[in-house]
């Protein structure tokens, strides 16, 4: 579903060059569930970032379903974003004064539902997510694992062909990261592709791949994990 050729990432100031990813080649199948990773700033998050079409890369190319997708305009790339590509982040970043429906809601807002249609998906992931009693509540008054699922229904909204989540467990107890990544693990085995970033080895075991970081570099690739 997704390839990358060389793809590199540097910021410049001034006269300082920082790479923060370099001759990355990677595959991302359809419905596999890839975990990436490694050590802080080793270019996780950026890799994530360029994966799911937020950023494109200084050099190197994309593929996403056939097309290529690191030369095409910020406009192309939000398009198939939108339609295909979900995330979930370390904190939440739902939005603080919209409720939790209306959180969930939100990627459906460019996309060509009808007003009905969007409350049935809306409905029937706050059904399946245990969510339909805080639909009226705003995000402040939820505990973190319940922000976290909220993030995830907002994620699946869509119906995405992948979601990327960057440490989505890094605000969570053990026990609600386990009953996090469980839900993870049923949206995968519908099918959903999940590419997830951690620095923990212990949340490495729920991937079937392990993509391992260090300093921008991919430095090996595994099947441990599940
Ligand atoms: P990780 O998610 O593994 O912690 P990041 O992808 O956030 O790593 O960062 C990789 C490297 O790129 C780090 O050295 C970081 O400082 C640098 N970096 C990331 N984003 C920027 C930016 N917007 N400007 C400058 N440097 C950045
Ligand atoms: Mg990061």
């Amino acid at each position: 579903m997704i390839h990358t050729r060389n793809i590199q990432k540097f910021y410049q100031r001034g006269e300082h060059v920082r790479y923060a990813l370099q001759n990355i080649n990677i595959d991302i199948n359809e419905g596999e569930f890839v975990v990436v990773r490694g050590p802080s700033a080793s270019g996780k998050t950026t890799l994530l970032g360029l994966l799911g079409l937020v950023d494109a890369p200084s050099g190197g190319e994309i593929y996403f379903k056939g097309t290529e997708v690191a030369h095409i305009s910020d406009s192309e790339r939000d398009k198939i974003r939108r339609e295909h590509i979900a995330f979930v982040f370390e904190n939440f970043h739902l939005i603080e004064d919209l409720t939790i429906s209306e959180n969930i809601e939100l990627p459906l807002q460019y996309l060509p539902f009808k007003h009905k249609q969007k409350r049935k998906i809306v409905d029937d992931l706050m059904e399946r997510f245990r969510l339909t009693h805080l639909k009226r509540q705003f995000p402040c008054r939820l505990g973190d694992l319940t922000q976290q699922k909220v993030a995830l229904a907002r994620a699946c909204s869509n119906s995405p062909d992948i979601i990327f989540a960057d440490e989505p467990c890094g605000r969570l107890s053990s026990g609600e990261c386990e009953e996090f990544m469980e839900l993870f693990r049923q949206i995968n085995e519908e099918g959903t592709a999940i590419v997830m970033a951690t620095h923990s080895e212990d949340n490495s075991r729920h991937g079937q791949r392990i993509i391992q970081m260090f300093d921008g570099h991919v430095v090996s690739h595994s099947t441990e994990g599940r």
